[in-house]
């Protein structure tokens, strides 16, 4: 009989221990991650000093730290471009894109639906994959397409949720991140400066978006759990070094970028800061040239995970040996 009782006391104490794990799991579905604690500092860092600096250039990238990314804050239905005060036509017929334009032209939303879509498989060749909207959470990518420079102005400062001054860029990628979640916001595109400024302004339409895209994905796939370095060239370089495929823009280096070649070291941020699009661009081509494309896409996995002199260790190079290889590449082609 004292047998029965120690089997049956045996019995009851897994049993009553997952009824309270099951319990505890269903009453706190909906709460916060409690995860943000164990970002490393150093990457809290550089995530904070992304948010907070106002980067200047053709094309910015703002990555906001918010309190909470709540379950309804996935769904398209709550994005800003739906709001009826804000004039924007909603094309959502795609399975990945939903456009919000400030005019309804359908030979300019599908060319820029034809230009987000082509850059998809490249995105996965390059960077290793793509977030397709069953990755997160059902989101479908948006796109700000505006003809009009105020109204780009308008759709930037809603997105970034400030009054900064958007109109010397051509494109934005607006991401929010909380814990490990990374809710992209969307890309706005200021097709109004192309047409006014560039002589080719859909093939400008088409780099940008691959440019931007290219940012969707990085911040997608970096662990903020891990340590990880985030000098702007790595990233803007790196969306440049993407979007050659399109339009390429650093054929030649002005005479304050050459200077540069000799100034700067990898293990910061640029100077001057155009110098991270064209310098970062020809790190990642020097690292074609030298190992190969699959060491590139190599490199790329690891930045996701690792700090930069890790990623360098483990392609049999360091930090010195790089900058090295680096200032020599550009020596040879393009000074
Ligand atoms: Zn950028």
């Amino acid at each position: 009989m004292k047998n029965f009782f120690n089997v049956l006391l045996l019995l009851l104490i897994p049993l009553l221990w997952n009824c309270a794990f099951i319990k505890w799991c269903i009453e706190t579905r909906y709460d916060a991650p409690l995860t943000e604690a164990v970002i490393p500092e150093s990457t809290l860092a550089f995530l904070d000093s992304l948010s907070k600096r106002l980067l200047s250039g053709d094309d910015h990238l703002v990555l906001h730290r918010v309190d909470s990314i709540n379950v309804d804050s996935w769904n398209n239905d709550h994005d800003f471009g739906r709001r009826d005060s804000n004039g924007f036509y909603v094309y959502e017929e795609d399975t990945m894109f939903v456009i919000y334009s400030d005019k309804n032209d359908s030979e300019l939303l599908a060319k820029t639906l034809e230009y987000a879509r082509s850059a998809v498989r490249p995105l996965e060749q390059v960077m290793g994959q793509y977030y397709y909207p069953y990755m997160v959470n059902g989101r479908k990518l948006p796109l700000y397409l505006c003809t009009d420079e105020d109204n780009y102005q308008y759709a930037c400062r809603s997105l970034c949720n400030d009054e900064d001054d958007y109109s010397n860029t051509w494109g934005l990628c607006v991401q929010s991140y909380c814990g490990y979640d990374v809710l992209a916001q969307g890309i706005t595109l200021n097709y109004g400066s192309m047409s006014r400024i560039s002589r080719d302004p859909d093939l400008d339409l088409k780099a940008t978006i691959w440019h931007e895209m290219n940012h969707y994905v990085y911040f997608q796939s970096i662990d903020l759990s891990k340590e990880i370095t985030m000098h702007t060239w790595m990233y803007e370089g790196l969306a440049e070094y993407f979007s050659s495929n399109v339009k390429r823009q650093t054929t030649s280096l002005d005479s304050v970028e050459k200077k540069a070649v000799y100034t700067n070291t990898l293990e910061a941020s640029f100077d001057p800061f155009l110098f991270n699009y064209s310098g970062g661009e020809l790190f990642y081509e020097y690292l074609k040239a030298t190992y190969g494309e699959r060491v590139v896409l190599d490199f790329i996995q690891d930045i996701y995970t690792q700090p930069l002199s890790s990623a360098l260790t483990e392609l049999g190079s360091g930090m010195d040996k790089a900058r090295q290889g680096w200032v020599g590449y550009i020596e040879k082609h393009y000074i």
